[in-house]
């Protein structure tokens, strides 16, 4: 048929379905991403090739197509995808499947009457993969890849005025490396970048996956402990300083040692805003700067 060479060259797949879900038409497209060629799936049922189909959504919009001759979509957003096709480009790394929006309609004959149904298969892995970037950059910081200062911010906000609301504990530390300007008057910025992203990974693999872990300033962090009284914080605290001073960080033929100092701030009845609980705790910093760094303080 002459409308063949058109379905095959087009960039989108397309599968026509009889009512008994027997499939009647699987183009190029479909060939290539399933691996499967149309001899081999023509006249066999669709869930033969593709049981992972046959949730209830898809059977109830099949109906719905076949009894009333509906429209249906089925959007990336809500569903990843419809057929599970491993992803293929560079761009993919993300998504273990392609990443599809599809949709499904009636083909009536000359009596109008619902014969069969088509669904169309769009890849939109790259657009997916570009939003979910654009995504992360908007919450992490680019060097250390953890949270940054405008997530945190926001985080901290949603957290304070839950335990306002329904009460529990939660604790604010915040730590700044010491002498940190030194590292790059004598090793360069280069290898105080390195000490950064070094600092974090050694923390990241201290907390726990509920708390939140961001890059304040410059060599400034901050960690949210949700459901954390004020003595475990310190106990934690207290986990960074040793990790830290313990921490070999070998750049080239060096091993900068740092220290960091910190301060603990909770939440009480006397904190009556998020820039208070933070400002508690970077008092506590202060102190413990002035006290003689690589320190934990806590703030009153
Ligand atoms: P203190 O013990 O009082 O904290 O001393 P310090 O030298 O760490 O404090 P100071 O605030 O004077 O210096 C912080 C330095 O951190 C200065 C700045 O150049 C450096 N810094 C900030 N952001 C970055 C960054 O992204 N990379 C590098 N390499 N250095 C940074
Ligand atoms: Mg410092
Ligand atoms: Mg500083």
């Amino acid at each position: 048929m002459i409308l063949n060479q058109v379905f095959d060259a087009i960039n989108i797949g397309i599968v026509i379905l009889d009512r008994e879900m027997k499939v009647k038409k699987w183009n190029r497209w479909m060939e290539i991403n399933s691996g499967i060629d149309a001899d081999r799936i023509l006249d066999s049922s669709i869930y033969d090739f593709f049981p992972d189909l046959g949730t209830p959504k898809f059977t109830r919009s099949c109906k719905s197509v076949f009894s009333f001759g509906n429209f249906c979509f089925f959007s990336q957003k809500l569903h990843k995808h419809l057929f599970k096709f491993k992803s293929s480009g560079y761009l993919d790394a993300d998504f273990e499947f392609m990443q599809q929006n599809c949709a499904m309609g009636p083909l009536r004959d000359e009596k109008n009457e619902i014969q069969y149904l088509f669904i169309y298969v769009q890849d939109v892995t790259e657009v997916a993969v570009y939003e979910q970037k654009l995504i992360e950059m908007n919450m992490k910081d680019g060097l250390t890849g953890i949270y940054n200062r405008r997530y945190m911010e926001s985080k901290l906000k949603e957290e304070f005025n839950r335990n306002k609301r329904y009460g529990g504990k939660f604790s604010l530390i915040m730590f700044d490396i010491d002498h940190f300007k030194a590292v790059n008057d004598n090793y360069g910025h280069q290898c105080g970048d390195f000490i950064l992203k070094s600092v974090c990974s050694r923390v990241n693999s201290i907390i726990r996956n509920v708390d939140i872990f961001a890059r304040y300033g410059g060599e400034e962090f901050c960690c949210m402990l949700p459901e954390t009284p004020l003595d475990g914080a310190v106990l934690v605290a207290e986990r960074f300083r040793a990790a830290i001073e313990k921490q070999d960080n070998k750049y080239d033929d060096l091993n900068v040692k740092v220290t960091i100092s910190l301060g603990v701030s909770h939440i009480k009845e006397d904190v009556s805003s998020p820039e208070m609980l933070l400002k508690k705790a970077d008092d506590a910093l202060y102190k413990a700067k002035n006290e003689g760094r690589n320190r934990v303080e806590i703030s009153e």
